[in-house]
């Protein structure tokens, strides 16, 4: 009789399968989803004129740090792009790049009518219309230029989503390699 091997992927799923397990694996998830929320580290990246008001939302006045924020100049260290600007067609196979070299689980939110769908140049020939086109969106921060309180909107509901993601839910991010 031929046996049947059973993989074990994760030692979660492993503790998952003990009575009791499931309570434990439970808390674990919460502490992680906490800690990944309290600590989004976004990489130092703008496009154009919606990076200013990005820029003005980590100084002294809007002070992202407090929500465990810091910047990162290398996207290997990041977990957070914020698409602050127009995206023209010239520099998207960049950002896709950028946003392929950054570390798992990645999240994106797209700042001001330009990310998300175009803004004023959608007719453009040169501009890509909506970032979600090339990479995947989390949260779309609308506006021309949004202020920084938005974009602080935009990043405390970027917060509750990953505070709220469920085991599958993250395993079905991980395995679209986001
Ligand atoms: S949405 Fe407005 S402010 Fe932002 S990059 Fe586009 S044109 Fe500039």
């Amino acid at each position: 009789m031929e046996v049947k091997k059973q993989t074990v992927d994760r030692p979660l799923d492993y503790i998952e399968r003990i009575p009791g397990g499931a309570i434990i694996t439970t808390t674990v998830d919460r502490v992680f989803g906490w800690a990944r929320e309290s600590s989004l580290w976004y990489m130092l990246f703008g496009l154009a004129c919606c990076a200013i008001e990005m820029m003005a939302a980590g100084a002294a006045r809007f002070d992202l740090d407090r929500f465990g924020m810091i910047f990162r100049a290398t996207p290997r260290q990041s977990d957070l792009m914020i698409v602050a600007g127009t995206v023209t067609k010239k520099m998207a196979p960049r950002v896709k790049r950028l946003y392929e070299q950054m570390s798992e689980p990645r999240y994106v939110i797209a700042m001001g009518s330009c990310a998300n769908a175009g803004g004023p140049f959608a007719d453009s020939y040169a501009v890509v219309k909506g970032v979600d086109t090339i990479i995947p969106v989390d949260v779309y921060v609308p506006g021309c230029p949004p202020r920084p309180e938005a974009l602080i909107n935009g990043i405390m509901e970027l917060r509750k989503k990953i505070k709220e993601e469920t085991r599958t839910e993250k395993s079905e991010r991980v395995n679209a390699g986001r």
